[in-house]
């Protein structure tokens, strides 16, 4: 187990591009730390620096207080495990789990062990004898999290390792690989641009937008205060709504571009006048109204009824709206929804910036 240390980490390819421009963060040793951000925000670039797989441009990575950056990729204690699995098809499951070991000429009774406590972990012992192209994709993508585990190093690196499979297996398999990291309570750190897989797995959240740590902290306090309109859109599913306008002459409204008002109550971090972002959650917006709460009338596009929840699809100001209420008869297209909300519930933000304010 070991800790890694971010510190002012940059880096810029040869092409000029900054895929990460200076990270500066901590990971604590055995903690499961996922980084998450859209397509080409940098994080797989962060997580090669780590393991050695890309030259740093300048700043300083430590693994468990030693400095690596000129550190080789074998001699650096990590195993990666990336989205293909890379398995050998000629050799079985066990071959594959002790080809490393076997390599560094471990002794034949601790590959056997470790083989074996790797293939208990993940539930492949009555697999040992078969050959990848017999395995489901589940199957292989655990002999993949078993090869790594089975060198026991002192951190793991997983490159988006579920995007290959199917929703159902990708849940499943998402709660395997939170269980092993219970087990062996190894420093692991995770890459996927799937903010929920992102939310359900990580102790930490690391949410990266251009090359660039929007905000570092557990899964429920960037969901409760975002630190910018980036995280407040990109978490959640469907994420925040986001009302751009001018506060009102008494600092209690926000006037949007067409004219119409949206209460903001009392404590509203912004002066009158100011142009501002105010966020909203879907499951803050209501149909049924409680004791002090304000509300808009909005037109109903489309309602999603998926199950266990619906979600009302709506136009407010000329701009799209998503509130997500239990499930049960509603309007059709095209009617007006009166939706209530408590003004306590909002996220304001910069209108310049985007950040958060209060
Ligand atoms: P992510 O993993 O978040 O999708 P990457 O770390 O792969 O993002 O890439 C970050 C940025 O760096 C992207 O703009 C990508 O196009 C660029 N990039 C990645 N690899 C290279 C490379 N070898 N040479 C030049 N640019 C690269």
């Amino acid at each position: 187990m070991a800790a890694v240390t971010f510190d002012a980490v940059r880096k810029v390819y040869d092409n000029g591009r900054v895929a990460v421009a200076g990270a500066s963060f901590e990971i604590a040793s055995g903690e499961l730390v996922v980084l998450v951000g859209p397509s080409g925000c940098g994080k797989s670039t962060l997580l090669r620096m780590i393991a050695g797989l890309e030259a740093i441009s300048a700043g300083e990575l430590s693994i468990a207080g030693r400095r690596v950056n000129d550190v080789a990729p074998r001699d650096r204690d990590i195993a990666m495990v990336f989205q293909s699995y890379a398995l050998y098809p000629h050799m079985t499951v066990a071959e594959n789990l002790s080809f490393g070991l076997r390599l560094a000429g471990a002794p034949r009774a601790e590959i056997d062990r470790r083989v074996a406590d790797a293939a208990r972990v993940l539930g492949l012992d009555a697999l040992l004898a078969r050959r990848p192209a017999e395995l489901s994709g589940g199957q292989r993508q655990r002999v993949a999290l078993g090869r790594a585990l089975v060198r026991q190093p002192k951190v793991f690196l997983l490159d988006e390792p579920l995007s290959n499979l199917d929703a159902k297996l990708r849940a499943a398999t998402r709660v395997e690989i939170a269980r092993l990291h219970r087990q062996v309570g190894a420093t692991m750190v995770y890459v996927t641009h799937d903010q929920v897989e992102a939310m359900t797995l990580g102790h930490r959240i690391v949410v990266m937008s251009d090359g660039v740590i929007q905000q570092i902290d557990t899964p429920l306090n960037l969901y409760a205060r975002p630190a910018n309109v980036f995280v407040a859109e990109f978490l959640g599913s469907p994420g925040m709504n986001l009302l751009r306008g001018q506060v009102d002459p008494d600092g209690t409204a926000l006037v949007l571009d067409d004219g119409s008002r949206f209460v903001l109550g009392d404590a509203v971090p912004a002066t009158a006048g100011e142009r501002l972002v105010v966020g909203v959650r879907p499951e803050d917006l209501r149909l049924q109204a409680l004791d002090g709460d304000a509300s808009i009338e909005a037109v109903l596009d489309l309602a999603e009824p998926v199950g266990n929840e619906t979600f009302l699809n709506l136009r407010f100001a000329g701009q799209a709206l998503i509130a997500r209420v239990p499930p049960g008869e509603v309007a059709a297209a095209g009617s007006a929804l009166r939706l209530s909300y408590a003004p306590s519930r909002l996220h304001f933000f910069d209108a310049a910036g985007g950040g958060r304010r209060g």
